[in-house]
């Protein structure tokens, strides 16, 4: 089977609201302004769509498992009732003591959704609105994307400050979202165009 290309994206910050210290029920779950049009955008494209997500409310005792899983079913729920699609939502659970592969910026879960959808991590995209979203995106070999949305920015501040390399920045996911259609005829009309 033909490798995919997948446009990552965090949840907190991109998809919905931010909210300290967690959104630990669907009450509290908000969408960012336009974040359902842009998905539903996005779900015209040939890629694949996949939430890596830290969630790290349920290792330090905050909140369950299953009530992060409830807040992802109604937030597909709503996201198709809009017209769009996740194809897969990877979130890590644990503490940022527990020395994990998962939690960002650690690149466990883009390397897992890579062996698990079949993902070509090197024409794939990562939309965030943190460093550590830059620094997982990097690490698995992935274009980073940074919204100014949620914490991005502060994460411009950071990146600045760790002397990282600038990544791409948009004003929220709408934006991103439009750029990323762009990439997505140019991979179906490139030799045309170059004539
Ligand atoms: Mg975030
Ligand atoms: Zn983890």
């Amino acid at each position: 089977m033909d490798s995919r290309r997948a446009i990552f994206l965090d949840r907190d910050g991109v998809i919905n609201v931010n909210r300290s210290p967690y959104v630990m029920a669907w009450q509290e779950f908000v969408f960012e302004t336009d974040a359902l049009t842009a998905l539903a955008q996005l779900a015209q494209t040939d890629f694949l769509l996949v939430v890596v997500s830290n969630q790290s409310g349920i290792g330090r005792g905050q909140m369950t498992r299953a009530a992060v899983e409830e807040i992802h079913a109604r937030m597909r729920r709503a996201i198709a009732d809009a017209g769009g699609r996740l194809d897969r939502i990877y979130y890590c659970p644990h503490a940022p003591t527990d020395g994990c592969e998962c939690r960002k910026p650690a690149p466990g879960m883009l390397l897992r959704g890579s062996a698990e959808l079949n993902i070509d991590l090197a024409r794939s995209f990562f939309v965030g609105d943190w460093i550590d979203d830059v620094r997982a995106a990097r690490r698995a070999g992935v274009t980073p994307l940074l919204v100014q949305t949620g914490r991005g920015a502060h994460a411009l501040q950071e990146i600045q400050h760790a002397q990282l390399a600038p990544p791409a920045i948009f004003d929220n996911l709408m934006r991103a979202a439009e750029w990323l259609l762009g990439q997505a005829h140019s991979s179906q009309t490139n030799k045309k165009r170059d004539s």
